[in-house]
C-alpha cells in the first residue's frame, strides 16, 4: 500500500519519513492507508513552511476580492464531491453517512462565510480626530498559520480555520489526525484544482513530531489546535512560549438539564441524538443528563426506551443510527470507565458492552449505555468518556442542577430542556459554558458565530469560525495621518 503523500509547494510529495502508522477502518479493522509517522516528518514540515513563507509574500499582497475567488470554486467542488468525501469520513472515522454529510455541510458553510472577507476585513476610519488629522485601523495577515486537527471531524474542523486564514491573506498548513488523514487527502485533491499560488495551502502528515516542529518553527505565526485537553494545554504553552498566537480547543463533558416541564417526546429524541450521535465522539456530545424532580422516572424511562432501540453497525449501511468508536484502545478505555463507574456505585440501566455486529465482529462497537446512581464527584461523572455512554443524575431543583453544571472542569456546552422561559433565561445566564443549548442537544454554532468554549475546553482568546476567525488571522495596524490644510494646492 502506498504511503500517503504530503501536499506542499503546490504539489504532491513523498515524506522524508519511511516509518508509518496504519489508518484503520474502525468497523472492520481493515488497513485503509499508511501515514508517515516519525521524526523525519519534522523535515517535511520545515519544507512546507519554507514554501508557505515564500508564498505569503505574494498572496498577502493580492486584493482580498481576488483571494476569496478560489473559495467560491472550493465550495462548488466540495458540494460536487460531497458523497465521495462522506464515504471516506465514514470509512476512516466510523460515523454514519448522514453524520458525515452533516459535517461536510458545516465545512461548506465556513467557506461561504469566509467569502465575506472583503467586508469583514474592512478598515475603521475616524476623520479629524484633531484638526487635519485622521486615524484608521487596517487588518493585515499574520504569515504562515498552522492547524492541528483531531480525529472526530476529519472533514469539518480544518474548515473552522482554513477559509478565513487564506481569505485574510495568510498561508496555511494542515496536519490532520494520523488516525483519519484520508479525508483531507481527498480535500487536497480538490484544493489542487483551485487557482491558488503554490505554497498557499499545504498538508503535512505525522503525529507529535510534526506538531512539535510546528510549535517551534519561527516562521509559523499562529496555531489553531483542536483535540484533547492535555494536548491542548501543551500546544498552547509551547506555542505561546515561542511567540505564536494560539487558539487551542480541548475536551469536554457536556451536561444536559431536563426540567419536569420539558416536552418529553422532543427532549428524548434530541438528547438521545446528542448522546449517541457520532457514537458519543463529539466535543458537543451530551454526557451527563441531569433530570430535575423526575420523581416518577418518566424522563428516565423515555430515554431508556429511545437508547435501547438505537441501531448500531457499519456507517456505510444507511439504515443504522450509530457506528463504532475510533480504535480498539478507545473501546477498551470506554469499557474501563464504565467498569469504574460501577465500582463507584453506579448501576447499569442499559449495558452496551460485549456487542457483536454480524459481519463486523472485529469492529469497535459499543451500543448505547446508560448508568445511573453515580456519585456526583465520581470519576465517571467528571471524566470525558468520548463514547456512547449516558450518566443519569437526579437532582431536586434547578439551582442544584446549575451548581452541578458549574462544578465540572470543562466548559464546552451546557443545555437545558424546559418550557419555562424564565428558567431557560436563568440557565443561559448562569451556566459556565461557551455554548448553551435551550431545547437544543448539540449547540454547535453556525459558521458566522465563534465556536466557543470555556474553562478546560479552551485555551486562548479568539475561537474558530466567524468574526473571531477574522480577528485571529489578522493583526491590526493603526495609522494616524496629518495633512495640514495649508498644504493643499490649487490646480
Ligand atoms: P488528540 O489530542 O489525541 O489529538 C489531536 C491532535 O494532536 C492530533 O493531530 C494528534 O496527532 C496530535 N497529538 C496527539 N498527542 C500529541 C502529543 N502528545 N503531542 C503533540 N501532538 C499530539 O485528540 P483526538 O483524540 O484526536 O480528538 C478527540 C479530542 O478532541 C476529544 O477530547 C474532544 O473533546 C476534542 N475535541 C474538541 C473540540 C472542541 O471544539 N473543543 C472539537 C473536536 C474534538
Amino acid at each position: 500500500m502506498e504511503i500517503l503523500k504530503n501536499y506542499t509547494n503546490g504539489g504532491w510529495e513523498s515524506s522524508r519519513e519511511i516509518q508509518t502508522t496504519d489508518v484503520i477502518n474502525p468497523a472492520n479493522q481493515e488497513v485503509i492507508g499508511k501515514v508517515p509517522y516519525g521524526p523525519k516528518t519534522a523535515i517535511d514540515l520545515d519544507m512546507a513552511v519554507e514554501s508557505a513563507h515564500k508564498a505569503f509574500q505574494g498572496w498577502s499582497q493580492e486584493p482580498v476580492m481576488k483571494r476569496v475567488q478560489p473559495l467560491y470554486k472550493l465550495k462548488s467542488l466540495l458540494e460536487a464531491n460531497l458523497e465521495d468525501l462522506a464515504k471516506t469520513i465514514t470509512m476512516e472515522c466510523g460515523k454514519t453517512l448522514a453524520e458525515s454529510r452533516g459535517e461536510l455541510q458545516r465545512a461548506i458553510e465556513n467557506v461561504e462565510v469566509a467569502c465575506g472577507m472583503p467586508v469583514m476585513m474592512q478598515s475603521e476610519f475616524s476623520e479629524n480626530i484633531a484638526s487635519g488629522i485622521d486615524e484608521f485601523m487596517i487588518r493585515q495577515p499574520l504569515g504562515v498559520c498552522g492547524c492541528i486537527a483531531p480525529f472526530n471531524f476529519p472533514g469539518m474542523i480544518p474548515f473552522w480555520f482554513l477559509p478565513y486564514a487564506i481569505a485574510a491573506g495568510n498561508t496555511f498548513i494542515i496536519k490532520p489526525s494520523e488516525k483519519v488523514p484520508l479525508t483531507m487527502m481527498k480535500v487536497f485533491k480538490l484544493i489542487d484544482q483551485l487557482d491558488l499560488p503554490d505554497g498557499v495551502v499545504s498538508l503535512v502528515h505525522g503525529g507529535k513530531d510534526t506538531v512539535d516542529a510546528m510549535l517551534d518553527h519561527l516562521d509559523i505565526k499562529a496555531i489553531s489546535f483542536v483535540g484533547s485537553t492535555n494536548v491542548a494545554k501543551y500546544v498552547y504553552a509551547r506555542g505561546t512560549a515561542n511567540g505564536k498566537r494560539v487558539q487551542a480547543q480541548g475536551g469536554a463533558k457536556n451536561p444536559i438539564v431536563v426540567l419536569p416541564d420539558a416536552d418529553i417526546e422532543m427532549s428524548t429524541k434530541i438528547i438521545t441524538d446528542s448522546t449517541y450521535g457520532c457514537a458519543g465522539q463529539r466535543c458537543l456530545a451530551a454526557s451527563t443528563i441531569v433530570t430535575v424532580a423526575d420523581d416518577r422516572g418518566i424522563i428516565k424511562e423515555s430515554l431508556y426506551e429511545s437508547a435501547k432501540n438505537r441501531t448500531t453497525g457499519y456507517g456505510l449501511d444507511e439504515t443504522i443510527e450509530m457506528g463504532p468508536v475510533i480504535t480498539t484502545e478507545s473501546k477498551e478505555r470506554i469499557s474501563g470507565l464504565i467498569e469504574k463507574g460501577l465500582g463507584e456505585g453506579g448501576k447499569l440501566l442499559l449495558d452496551g458492552r460485549n456487542v457483536k455486529i454480524s459481519g463486523f465482529e472485529n469492529g469497535n462497537f459499543i451500543r448505547p449505555t446508560i448508568i445511573e446512581d453515580l456519585p456526583l464527584d465520581g470519576e465517571l461523572v467528571k471524566t470525558e468518556i468520548f463514547g456512547p455512554v449516558m450518566s443519569l443524575i437526579q437532582l431536586d431543583t434547578i439551582d442544584r442542577a446549575l451548581q452541578f453544571v458549574n462544578s465540572g472542569a470543562y466548559g464546552n456546552m451546557a443545555c437545558i430542556f424546559t418550557s419555562s422561559g424564565a428558567n431557560a433565561r436563568k440557565f443561559r445566564s448562569l451556566a459556565n459554558a461557551g455554548n448553551i443549548g435551550i431545547n437544543i442537544g448539540v449547540a454547535a454554532p453556525m459558521a458566522q458565530f465563534p465556536f466557543s468554549g470555556w474553562k478546560e475546553s479552551f485555551f486562548g482568546d479568539l475561537h474558530g469560525q466567524g468574526r473571531h476567525a477574522v480577528e485571529f488571522f489578522t493583526q491590526t495596524k493603526v495609522v494616524v495621518e496629518r495633512w495640514p490644510k495649508e498644504w493643499s494646492r490649487k490646480f
